[in-house]
């Protein structure tokens, strides 16, 4: 466009040389130019620097031989050998003379009056282009620095979205998302193209959303905030217990524009919460079952404890008056004192070790468990007369250790608790199920009466005295503890003098405790 100028300057003035030169502190400096190759000259030499000191007029120079200002100008003296110049300023819209619209040719020159004002017009257009130019780079700088801002901004936007742990949706006033985080994706698995655009209805489901959201997204929508705590079901992520909360957004001038939807997951925390209140709730557990324990144990110690000190002190009275006899009864008395506590300490520790015992499963014949129990009790069995069968020929996966404690408490009792006079016979037996293996200790005892069954598997629970069966009261709690540690669970079925049948069922899987 300047070019066109200057050479619409050169056709009007006809003259070889147009230019549009701008002048600052040092130099001129040509914006366009027809009829010169220079691009700049010293400040000093310049014409244009004498036309823009009378902005409102055009400088005329017919001959510059004949101009003093100009005679000895290397312009005028050398090459181009300027004789006419005709510059009209150019002024700025603050009415600053920045440079000149000039006509320049290398004979003298006159210009008629419409020349002159066609020169001022075109310098006028030049000053209009500057300024346009101006507005439009400054429209530009301004275009992109807004642009920076906002890709600042959605720079900023991103990395909330990705880095948030929280759910966030924006809605607007038609109930539509506008914009949903990655996690708000991640739970619902879907892409964001799935949900913004989309109202709230149709993501979230009818019924949800007129039961529960739209109510809080209203009082939002209204300037309120609001919230709640919920389970809800995400795809992504199953259930979850959330803390819902809904904000609304102002614009600056505190119109509302829409509602921030931000959903907490605190499933993790309810958890641990849980886990808490699960472990208090045990650790009280275990302190009354302790001071049961204690309670009991107490009491059951007393019974022997107290045979051993009567006894010997008696026998301490009667050493010298005693008959041989009435000594042996009362040492005998403080013997089996003695050997009722030493049975108690032995089964107490056999207990109490199984606290602190983690179950060691290997696969195990159950057979040759049974035939180690067998040899066991070797003693007993032939003193009774006892007869043991065993049809279990399975395998399973177990703690050697622990299981025989079981099947030798439960062979036990089926030897001591049967009816004077007869001879026990045991049948162990063992079956698969779909997911453990149910192994079953059958005996012809005196049986149990269903009221008493469930108590049997108590610490220290007997149901008869000592002078007719012998015993501590602790087999059974220990078999049901070892059970438990194994996942597994116990129990009897029995009638009264129709024999007892324990069982017990292991699963084959790892579902086991320590
Ligand atoms: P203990 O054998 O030392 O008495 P247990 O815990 O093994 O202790 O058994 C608790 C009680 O359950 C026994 O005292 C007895 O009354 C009853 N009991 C256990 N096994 C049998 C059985 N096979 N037949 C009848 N009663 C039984």
């Amino acid at each position: 466009m300047f070019d066109d100028i200057a050479e619409l300057a050169a056709q009007i003035c006809g003259t070889p040389i147009a230019l549009i030169s701008l002048v600052d502190a040092d130099r001129q400096w040509f914006k366009a130019k027809v009829g010169v190759d220079a691009q700049e000259t010293p400040r000093e030499m310049a014409f244009c620097a004498h036309a823009i000191l009378q902005a409102d007029d055009v400088l005329v120079v017919n001959n510059a031989l004949e101009d003093e200002r100009f005679a000895t100008n290397p312009l005028v003296l050398n090459n181009p050998n300027i004789r006419f110049y005709a510059g009209a300023p150019i002024v700025t819209a603050e009415g600053l003379p920045v440079g000149t619209v000039c006509a320049i040719d290398r004979q003298p020159k006159a210009l008629a009056p419409h020349q002159l004002r066609a020169l001022q017009a075109l310098s006028r257009q030049v000053s209009r282009l500057f300024a346009f130019r101006r507005a439009a780079i400054d429209h530009l700088a301004q275009a992109e620095s807004a642009l920076r801002a906002r890709e600042q901004e959605a720079e900023r936007l991103m990395a909330f979205t990705v880095m948030d742990l929280d759910l966030k949706a924006f809605v607007n006033h038609d109930y539509r998302y506008l914009a949903v985080n990655a996690a708000y994706q991640r739970y619902w698995k879907r892409d964001v193209e799935q949900i913004v655009g989309r109202t709230v209805e149709e993501v979230r489901g009818r019924d949800h959303f007129h039961s529960r959201l739209k109510r809080h997204i209203d009082l939002a929508l209204s300037g309120e905030a609001s919230s709640f705590e919920a389970d809800s079901l995400y795809p992504g992520k199953g259930m979850r217990r959330m803390q819902v909360r809904f904000a609304p957004v102002r614009t600056a001038d505190g119109a509302v524009l829409g509602v921030v939807i931000d959903e907490h997951d605190i499933q993790d925390l309810a958890d641990a919460a849980q886990k808490l209140r699960d472990t208090i709730t045990a650790l009280e557990k275990k302190t009354l079952s302790q001071q049961k324990f204690i309670y009991m144990l107490s009491h059951d110690l007393r019974e022997p404890v107290n045979t051993i000190v009567n006894f010997s002190g008696v026998l301490r009275q009667r050493l010298s008056t005693g008959t041989q006899a009435e000594l042996l009864r009362f040492a005998e008395f403080v013997h089996g004192g003695g050997t009722r506590l030493k049975a108690l300490l032995d089964d107490l520790l056999e207990y109490v070790r199984l606290e602190h015992q983690a179950v060691r499963r290997e696969s195990v014949k159950l057979c040759e468990l049974v035939e180690g129990v067998v040899s066991d009790l070797g003693d007993a069995i032939e003193r009774t007369g006892a007869q043991i069968e065993c049809d279990a020929h399975l395998e399973l996966q177990c703690d050697p250790h622990l299981l025989r404690v079981v099947i030798q408490n439960l062979i036990a009792n089926g030897i001591k608790f049967v009816s004077p006079g007869s001879l026990p016979r045991i049948k162990v037996m063992a079956r698969s199920l779909p997911s453990s293996v149910r192994l079953t200790v059958q005996d012809n005892g005196i049986g149990i009466a269903p009221e008493h069954q469930a108590e049997l598997f108590q610490l220290f629970k007997r149901l008869h005295h000592r002078k007719d069966y012998e015993g501590v009261g602790m087999g059974l709690a220990t078999c049901r503890r070892i059970i438990d540690m194994h996942g597994g669970s116990i129990g009897v079925e029995s009638e009264p003098g129709k024999g007892s049948t324990f069982w017990l069922e292991l699963p084959i899987g790892e579902g086991s405790h320590a």
